[in-house]
């Protein structure tokens, strides 16, 4: 549903359901990093796949910046630099990126999955790297796997390079009958190790058929996806992996995201109930995880309660951590900004929208900055771009790209997740008592702040 919030009633924002959840559209500019951005942690997540960029310095050092330290290590990502030539057709793009490719392979016998990763400058003049890919998984054929996809800042955000990556992963699996759950969305390891003991011990994974994860930490352990595939999505941000999983057959299983308590808790319900497990068995199984992580929220609630949360549209994460922030952690959420609102795969979350907070889809900037200034939240999640500049116009920020990189899901983590929340209203709190006492006792010898850690 779209239409302007200048129509939508108080009585409408507190309905639940989600036909009634008023929803603004926006077009305008946006604020958002592009999706060659996701190789940062799925080249870590899949340890022996290789992302080779076929774009610009500017793909080149996005992706550098944005891996930080991991250039000093072996990189399992590059840049094949598209040249003047190549822009202007002069030269056969074609040829070079053999090449390229041909001594990638040579020099690293340990790359199993290629990834050719199409990039704003290969889009605008049309380079086939799906034709491509086929033609260097048939020249290598034996030897390494060759797949494509898009992570093209036009018109996309961040999040959306996973999604297209683990698309191509569905699309070019194998076929099985086989029954089996599957959980979808790169996890760090740390995170998918918890979930599957979780699926294991309370019976559910046994009660699936089989368990396995996508993407897989090797190519080799890739699953096959068919008919009896059932699938539980981990990330919100997936919707074209969901369409694809769809399309070989396989059947969504609807749940909340696992994030904090209740999601996961919802989560995992789901899972029991679409493979027929017993829910005895899967409450006793969490009864000790969900004392725990109740115990790590109840440190930080304190500090987030009654806080007012504004999302501006980034990490298309805000949804769920919207949800939990408010029913967990006591937040009353104003905006929720999404890049974009995919309705089948936010289904339930879309029930449990915190009262109070209105959702918009896509980004005008300016007209967003002007309802934020006017608002004046406790808290902004925000892309890194508009962090800086708020905070120096007084308001406290947090970067949504953290909540991408940092492990967020399942009950071990519930307490980290409000901990990202309460760590920088904790330091605004900090500096303004700083300025407070600045202004009230003589000048001191301290001279440094703690501006920098978000
Ligand atoms: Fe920039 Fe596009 Fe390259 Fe992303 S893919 S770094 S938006 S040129």
């Amino acid at each position: 549903m779209s239409g302007s919030l200048d129509d939508v009633s108080d009585d409408t924002l507190t309905r639940r359901r989600p036909i009634d959840i008023p929803v603004r559209t926006e077009s305008g500019q946006r604020e958002v990093f592009c999706g060659l951005t996701g190789i940062v942690w799925l080249h870590r997540k899949m340890q022996d796949a290789f992302f080779l960029v076929v774009g610009s310095r500017t793909c080149a050092h996005l992706l550098q910046s944005a891996a930080g330290v991991m250039i000093f290590a072996e990189p399992r990502f590059a840049t094949a630099i598209m040249q003047e030539k190549d822009l202007a057709g002069l030269a056969d793009a074609n040829e070079e990126l053999d090449r390229i490719v041909a001594r990638l392979l040579e020099r690293r016998p340990d790359i199993g999955t290629l990834f050719l990763v199409g990039s704003c400058p290969s889009e605008v003049i049309k380079l086939d790297l799906g034709r491509a890919a086929e033609r260097l998984s048939e020249k290598h054929v034996g030897r390494v796997r060759v797949l494509n996809y898009s992570g093209s800042g036009i018109e996309t955000t961040f999040t959306e390079g996973e999604d297209a990556c683990l698309e191509t992963l569905v699309k070019g699996s194998a076929p099985t009958d086989a029954p089996q759950l599957a959980v979808i969305g790169a996890l760090p390891d740390v995170v998918e190790d918890q979930l599957r003991r979780l699926l294991e011990d309370s019976g559910i994974a046994a009660a699936a058929g089989s368990l396995v994860f996508l993407p897989a930490r090797t190519a080799a352990a890739t699953p096959a996806i068919g008919p009896s595939t059932r699938f539980l999505l981990a990330q919100p941000f997936l919707n074209a992996t969901r369409r694809a999983l769809v399309g070989r057959g396989a059947q969504h299983v609807p749940a909340l995201f696992p994030f904090g308590v209740n999601g996961t808790t919802a989560w995992l319900e789901a899972a029991c109930d679409a493979v027929g497990g017993d829910r005895d068995v899967l409450a006793a199984t969490i009864a000790a995880p969900v004392a725990r992580a109740r115990r790590a929220l109840a440190h930080y609630v304190p500090a987030l309660t009654g806080k007012r949360l504004w999302l501006m549209p980034d990490s298309q994460l805000e949804i769920p951590l919207a949800r939990f922030m408010a029913e967990e952690c006591g937040m009353r959420v104003t905006e929720i900004g999404v890049p974009y609102l995919d309705r089948k795969t936010l289904a339930l979350e879309l029930e449990r929208v915190p009262e109070g907070a209105h959702i918009v889809e896509g980004q005008d900037v300016d007209a967003q900055l002007d309802r934020l200034h006017a608002e004046k939240p406790d808290l902004t999640v925000c892309g890194l771009g508009l962090a800086n500049p708020l905070e120096a116009q007084g308001l406290t920020t947090k970067w949504a790209i953290e909540l991408v990189f940092t492990p967020v899901h399942g009950y071990e983590q519930a307490g980290d997740l409000a901990e990202l929340f309460a760590r920088p209203l904790g330091r605004h709190d900090r500096l303004t008592g700083l300025d407070a006492a600045r202004t009230t006792a003589r000048p001191t010898t301290m001279s440094t702040t703690s501006m920098g850690q978000h």
